[in-house]
């Protein structure tokens, strides 16, 4: 991981100017340690700390707040729980996909109301969120998908034909859309910093660049091994998201997977004439491999999604930039909105997701309950990281609360298999994710599109 050019790594970690904190540079003695300075982590030591003011609680990152997701993501406060609705229905059955929603729910409001009562400052707007039809067969999808949610019971979403989407963003290509108004948008790496600021006024010990390269036990303790010193603790959360991997203990837990974004320069007014959009949602369209976009606090849009980078050994975790994922989203943007034909692009970036095999977030302990885990928030963590870190409060506690009875704390993940396999896996998975997205986004049946065996890359 670099350690230098931290802000490159998105726009918004350029949007205020930051100095990282001390290295952990002695042995220290704590009751929880956190390895990880993501939504997860910092959350985490919040709630911790709201509920046990006197906890002695040290946070390790590799390299600065909000370098990982946190620091980069697009910004969406949101209901949606790892890839689908009815993915999740498919995987663990209707009531849990209604329980997921709700804790979702749950998540959003969290985040929201915390914004407001700390006086978070992160740009947040809470504008409701869109899901775009942009082909028949994409309409007939989240048709399906509200049905099922209005199924289980769940409210808050219902659909905006054609004419209704047209008074509030215009776009050739849209037929319709998911209007949801539980979503909100903002600045994720000012979000973290100022997570930062509030858990280290409350008295959490915050180190940078201090990676943790390994975790052991001694008597009753975990220990925890940096560069220039350890950490001995009596609990331990691993925080650490896309990178878990790297510890034997989580393996085979999830493997990283890269989204990409791009970023126009600041819209001028006029053009809002064409394309409308004064309400400012959030939006994405309901392909398997989403576009996902909004504007920003100074009207630039942010574009992301259309493809995303894998790994082949697992370890290189410098597969930010994708170059033909970049054209893509710009040309994309032209084709959604041809009022901004000529607009400039100023930023590209990318992050690594966490991704189990069955791509929903699983939370738990390693072997006895004195190391708990987060990971595998796929592309959706932003709202659930900030109710995680409540959750994995109640664990580290040893309490047991709503929070930490549903039904993905403590479940069984499925292993991913080893590497060849894995790569195997992988590859299957994302042939028929492009070849299903080619034939949705096709507008009449295309004979060209060739079945999934024979486009999968
Ligand atoms: C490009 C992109 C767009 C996204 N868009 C959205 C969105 O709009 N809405 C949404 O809900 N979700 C989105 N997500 C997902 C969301 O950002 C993540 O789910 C969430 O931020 C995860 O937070 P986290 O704290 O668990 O992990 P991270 O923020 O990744 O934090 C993990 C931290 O652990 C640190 N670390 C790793 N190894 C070690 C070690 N050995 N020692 C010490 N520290 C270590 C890393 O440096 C990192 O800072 C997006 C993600 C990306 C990458």
């Amino acid at each position: 991981m670099e350690s230098q050019s931290f802000s490159e790594k998105s726009y918004w970690l350029s949007t205020r100017d930051y100095a990282p904190g001390q290295p952990l540079s002695a042995d220290i003695d704590v009751d929880v340690a956190i390895v990880g300075g993501g939504f997860t982590g910092l959350c985490t030591a919040y709630h911790l700390k709201k509920k046990e003011p006197g906890l002695r609680i040290a946070i390790l990152e590799s390299e600065v707040i909000g370098f990982g997701a946190s620091g980069r993501n697009g910004g969406f406060n949101m209901t949606l729980f790892g890839l689908t609705l009815g993915i999740t229905a498919l995987r663990f059955g209707k009531r849990k996909a209604r329980e997921a929603h709700l804790y979702m729910e749950k998540a959003v409001d969290l985040l929201r109301d915390l914004v407001a009562e700390l006086d978070l400052d992160c740009d947040y707007e809470h504008p409701g969120f869109l899901r775009v039809a942009t082909s028949e067969k994409y309409r007939a999808r989240i048709l399906e998908e509200i049905e099922l949610a209005h199924k289980l019971g769940l409210g808050g979403i219902e659909w905006l034909d054609k004419a209704q989407l047209e008074r509030e963003v215009r776009s050739p290509m849209y037929l319709g859309a998911w209007w949801e108004p539980r979503c909100g948008i903002l600045n994720p790496a000012k979000l973290a910093w100022s997570w930062k600021a509030v858990i280290t006024r409350m008295g959490v010990a915050v180190y940078e660049r201090s990676p943790v390269a390994e975790i052991s036990r001694q008597g009753g303790k975990v220990v925890l091994t940096t560069t220039r010193g350890r950490v001995r603790a009596d609990k331990v959360v691993m925080a650490t998201n896309a990178w878990s991997h790297f510890f034997p203990q989580l393996r085979t837990k999830q493997v990283p997977v890269w989204t990409h974004i791009v970023l126009t320069e600041p819209i001028p007014e006029k053009v809002f004439a064409d394309i409308g959009w004064q309400n400012r949602q959030g939006i994405e369209d309901a392909r398997n491999l989403v576009h996902y976009y909004r504007l920003t606090a100074d009207n630039r849009l942010l574009m992301g999604g259309r493809d995303v980078s894998v790994t082949a050994s697992g370890d290189d975790m410098d597969q930010d930039l994708s170059p033909p994922t970049f054209a893509g989203l710009k040309e994309d943007v032209r084709q959604l909105f041809p009022a901004l034909k000529d607009i400039r692009f100023t930023h590209e970036w990318g992050g690594p997701v966490s991704v189990p095999l069955d791509m929903a977030p699983a939370l738990g302990y390693l072997g006895d309950k004195n190391v708990v885990y987060s990971l595998g928030c796929v592309g959706h963590g932003v709202s659930l990281t900030h109710l995680n870190g409540k959750t994995l409060s109640d664990m580290v506690l040893g309490r047991q609360t709503d929070l930490t009875e549903v039904f993905f704390v403590n479940r069984r993940t499925i292993p991913w298999p080893p590497k060849f396999l894995r790569n195997m896996a992988i590859k299957a998975i994302m042939g028929y994710m492009h070849w299903e997205d080619r034939r949705f986004d096709a507008p009449v049946a295309d004979p060209s599109i060739s079945p999934p065996e024979r486009t999968a890359r």
